[in-house]
C-alpha cells in the first residue's frame, strides 16, 4: 500500500460521503411525512399495542438503515499492513501525511 493509494482512496470516500449524505437529507424529507401519514391511519382506539409496534417499526428502518451503512464503511476502510488497525478518519489523515501508521508507527508502505 502507498501513501497514494490512501489519498485517493480518502478523496473517494469523501465523494461518496457527499452523495451519501445528500441521499440522507432526502430519505428523511421522505421518510417524516410517512412517520406522521402513518400514525395517522394506525387505529390507535382500537388496537393500540399493534400501532404501536407498526410505528415502532417504521421508526427503526432510518436506524437499521444508517448502522449498516456504518459498519459497511468501516469494513471498507484500509487496514495497516503491520499491525492491522483500520485506518479511520484521524489514522488515515496521519498516514497519508507521514507515511506511517498511527497506531504501532511502521512505515505503511511495504
Ligand atoms: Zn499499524
Amino acid at each position: 500500500m502507498k501513501r497514494e493509494e490512501l489519498a485517493e482512496y480518502s478523496q473517494r470516500v469523501w465523494g461518496r460521503q457527499a452523495r451519501a449524505g445528500a441521499l440522507a437529507i432526502v430519505f428523511l424529507i421522505l421518510w417524516v411525512p410517512g412517520l406522521v401519514f402513518l400514525r395517522n391511519r394506525l387505529d390507535w382506539a382500537e388496537n393500540a399495542t399493534r400501532s404501536i409496534v407498526i410505528l415502532s417499526a417504521y421508526a427503526a428502518v432510518p436506524v437499521i438503515l444508517f448502522l449498516a451503512l456504518g459498519v459497511s464503511r468501516f469494513r471498507t476502510m484500509p487496514k495497516c499492513p503491520h499491525c492491522g488497525v483500520r485506518f479511520y478518519p484521524p489514522l488515515l489523515a496521519s498516514a497519508i501525511t507521514t507515511g506511517k501508521c498511527g497506531h504501532c508507527g511502521e512505515s505503511i508502505e511495504s
